[in-house]
């Protein structure tokens, strides 16, 4: 039996895998896709305390590694189900196995929403992006549009119109739905444009760069090309949490409702990262979260011995 399983090997996973073992406590990390996370998606992160610039890559790896080094076990694996049976958590994954541990400790993340276009894949990081915090900055000077209208969509146009020549909003509804503050901000700005009840049908590139972008009335009639050298998409956040909701409540957005000891409502469950609610979702945040929610770990389990 191990101390602890973690499930999801992300950045929050992953940082709490090294906290569990610099602990001395035995960690298994269970990954449905690749080590990493989301963070792999990005050629460049310039805001990960001390480190200049790295690839999402090169983040992801030495995390790895350095997990690795203290010990981990790792398996590439679903977790489609855990069982609480008190002082055991009985971890069921997708090739059949069962894991037993005395604590779990849950960093599922999130997915993006995406507009379901082809060549959408290959340009997020490219032209495509997620995160005006993340890569704003690499528009700087440039016209870039943002896809979504609710609040997100409008606090990323916000920054973003603080850095570019230009900023385009499209939304799908006929209205923005996010608050009429940031709307107020936001369309006060001479650089910012919008169009509404228009969706996107086509991204447009040249030599795989992304160029413009095809839009459509919703009512139906031209079609118009949108040039732009960046797309912003914030249609929403999606998290991955249903197959858990028996350890922890979900807020209305789906996030797990955890205290800031990222504990749930199950002793010896934790929640780690962008799947539980919070207000910013970066690596500094996922990591904070790892090292919490590790560190309670073991306290748990020290207290039961
Ligand atoms: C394109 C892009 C660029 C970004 N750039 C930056 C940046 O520059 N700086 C920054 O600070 N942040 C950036 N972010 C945000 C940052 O990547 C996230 O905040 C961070 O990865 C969250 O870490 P996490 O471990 O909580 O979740 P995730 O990274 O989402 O990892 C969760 C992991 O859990 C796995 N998983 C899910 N369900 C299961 C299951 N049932 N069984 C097993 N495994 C499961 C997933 O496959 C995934 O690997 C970026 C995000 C994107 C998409």
């Amino acid at each position: 039996m191990f101390d602890i399983i973690v499930v999801g090997g992300g950045p929050a996973g992953m940082t709490a895998g090294l906290y569990g073992l610099r602990n001395g406590k035995s960690v298994l990390l269970l990954e449905k896709h690749g080590f990493g996370g989301q963070i792999t998606y990005s050629p460049k992160v310039e805001n990960w305390p001390g480190t200049v610039q790295m690839s999402g890559n090169e983040f992801a790896d030495a995390l790895l590694d350095q997990v690795m080094a203290q010990g981990a076990e790792v398996d590439l694996a679903e977790v489609l189900k855990i069982e609480d049976r008190g002082s055991v958590k009985a971890v069921y994954t997708d090739d059949g196995k069962v894991h037993e541990a005395k604590t779990v400790i849950i960093a599922t993340g999130v997915k993006h929403r995406m507009l379901g276009l082809p060549g959408e894949n290959e340009l997020v990081g490219e032209g495509i992006s997620f995160c005006a915090v993340c890569d704003g900055d690499f528009y700087t000077g440039k016209t870039v549009c943002v896809a979504g209208g609710g609040n997100s969509a409008l606090q990323e146009a916000i920054l973003l119109s603080g850095k570019c020549a230009k900023v385009i909003m499209l939304q799908d509804l006929q209205e923005f739905t996010g608050e009429k503050k940031l709307q107020d901000i936001l369309f006060a700005r001479e650089n910012v444009e919008k169009r509404t009840g228009v969706r996107i049908t086509a991204l447009n590139t040249e030599g795989g760069e992304l160029k413009s972008v095809t839009v459509e009335p919703q009512a139906g009639g031209e079609q118009e090309t949108v040039g732009c050298d960046g797309l912003f998409v914030a249609i929403g956040l999606i998290p991955e949490n249903e197959a858990f909701r028996n350890l922890a409540d979900l807020n209305a957005w789906g996030y797990f409702d955890s205290d800031e000891g990222c504990c749930t409502k199950t002793p010896g469950v934790f929640t780690a990262g962008d799947c539980r609610s919070k207000s910013v979702r970066q690596l500094t945040t996922a990591a904070g979260d790892g090292a919490v929610a590790a560190l309670a770990a073991c306290r748990y389990i020290d207290q039961q011995l």
